[in-house]
């Protein structure tokens, strides 16, 4: 394993780190403010900078204004990205919008990069994956895909009903999981849905234990006779499943990483507050539980770094399938971390964490997410004990 990264790369590590700084944090409760009242300006400004930094878009290819920096590249930049919640948005790489970038990129035919892609790219339009179903659709197990799209003289039509589809009611573009067939690996297709489409009906974006910010709106949708033609095919009829796997495996682990961002920054906060603050005659970083939590945090942010640059490295070497429970093993452990890391951050804080003077409960109610989204912990441990039992995973690399 060579985790080691490029001077190049460094360097462009550095300048968003800076940009991220300097930039975006000052701005980022003007930014969540304006959001709630309905505008972007800030954002868009901050946008205009990225791109004129040429640090727009960074993980797709440079053909498409990218940087074409590979899954390490990603994970080194994403880091940075991810210490403000609204920094992905900035450079055009927050979920679920990059994975969905990423995955037409892999998979869409010209005409739908032409169509779809371009908009994405330039953030004049947002887009949505639709996959998960209330019960008793779609869920931890995609088996249970309820959502249909039957084959009707020489179109498609689509009838369903879908939730947690994240951004699904602003957005232009929707990722939608149908079945076409009974096979069990192979009766799922991705359509590629106008989100004006006639039958397409936005019940509601509902209310979560996290706050609303930016494209972070859950929306339940519904599929009405959605009739499209042959080009909303995305890759081939019966791929469904299959691309998103594709999908998935890169996009958590560039959830890990925003998310190793955060814990880091929240981790430095602490120690703002742990110097100065005193109490039983000394400072509390002289208390030895509260040095314990700091040591148990920073521990599991390094593994965390660790096994994330590991599957990234993986990835790298097209190791895709077998990286699958690396990636698992990774994203369970960084969604913990990052819900222990913000809760004790509140702790050591005492009342002003827990007061909204300081960020920490804000970004605690919405990480809650992390440990069910993208599958939640018990799918993702169901995966490294079956691969473990088989023997496919290696675990002293
Ligand atoms: C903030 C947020 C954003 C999301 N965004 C999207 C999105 O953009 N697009 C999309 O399609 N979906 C999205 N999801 C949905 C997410 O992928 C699902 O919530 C997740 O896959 C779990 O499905 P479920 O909610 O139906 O839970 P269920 O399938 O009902 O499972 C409930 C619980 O059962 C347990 N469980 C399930 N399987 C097992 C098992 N094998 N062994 C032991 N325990 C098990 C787990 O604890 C699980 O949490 C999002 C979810 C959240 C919270």
């Amino acid at each position: 394993m060579d985790f080691s990264i490029s001077d190049e790369l460094r360097v462009l590590r550095e300048r968003v780190a800076e940009f991220v700084q300097q930039r975006v944090i000052p701005l980022e409760r003007v930014i969540v403010d304006e959001d709630r009242a309905g505008s972007t300006t800030t954002l868009r400004a901050l946008q205009a900078h990225a791109i004129s930094e040429g640090l727009w878009t960074p993980h797709l290819p440079k053909a498409l204004g990218g940087l074409g920096l590979g899954p390490m590249g990603m994970c080194a930049l994403f880091r940075e990205m991810g210490r403000s919640p609204v920094g992905a948005r900035v450079f055009n790489c927050d979920a679920p919008d990059q994975g969905n970038m990423d995955l037409l990129v892999q998979t869409a035919t010209e005409a739908q990069q032409a169509r779809w892609l371009a908009p994405l790219v330039h953030a004049t339009m947002t887009s949505a994956f639709c996959m998960t179903e209330p019960a008793p659709g779609a869920g931890s197990d995609p088996s249970n895909l309820r959502t249909t799209a039957k084959r009707v003289d020489d179109h498609w039509v689509i009838d369903g009903h879908k939730w947690y589809s994240t951004g699904g009611g602003a957005a232009g573009l929707l990722l939608v999981m149908a079945r076409t067939s009974d096979d069990p690996r192979t009766g799922a297709t991705i359509f590629l849905v106008p989100r004006d489409a006639p039958g397409v009906v936005h019940v509601r974006d509902f209310k979560t234990m996290g706050d609303e910010l930016l494209q972070h709106r859950e929306a339940e949708l519904l599929f009405e006779g959605v009739r499209v033609e042959d080009d909303a095919v995305l890759g081939a009829v019966g791929q469904g499943f299959a691309l998103a796997q594709t999908r998935l495996v890169p996009a958590r682990l560039t959830h890990c990483m925003r998310w190793l961002g955060l814990a880091d920054r929240a981790l430095s906060m602490c120690r703002d507050y742990l110097v100065k603050r005193e109490a039983f005659g000394k400072t509390l970083a002289h208390h030895q539980m509260l040095q314990r939590m700091i040591a148990e945090n920073a521990r599991a942010i390094h593994a965390g770094n660790l096994m994330s640059f590991h599957c990234a490295w993986m990835l790298e070497r097209g190791l895709a399938k077998d990286a699958r429970a690396y990636s698992s093993m990774a994203k369970t452990h960084v969604a913990q971390l990052l819900c222990k890391v913000l809760d004790d951050a509140i702790q050591m804080h005492g009342g002003l964490g827990y007061s909204e003077d300081l960020p920490f409960s804000i970004w605690y109610r919405s990480a809650r997410a992390a440990r069910i989204a993208d599958g939640p912990d018990e799918v993702h441990d169901m995966v490294v004990a079956r691969d473990w039992l088989m023997g496919r995973v290696e675990l002293l690399v």
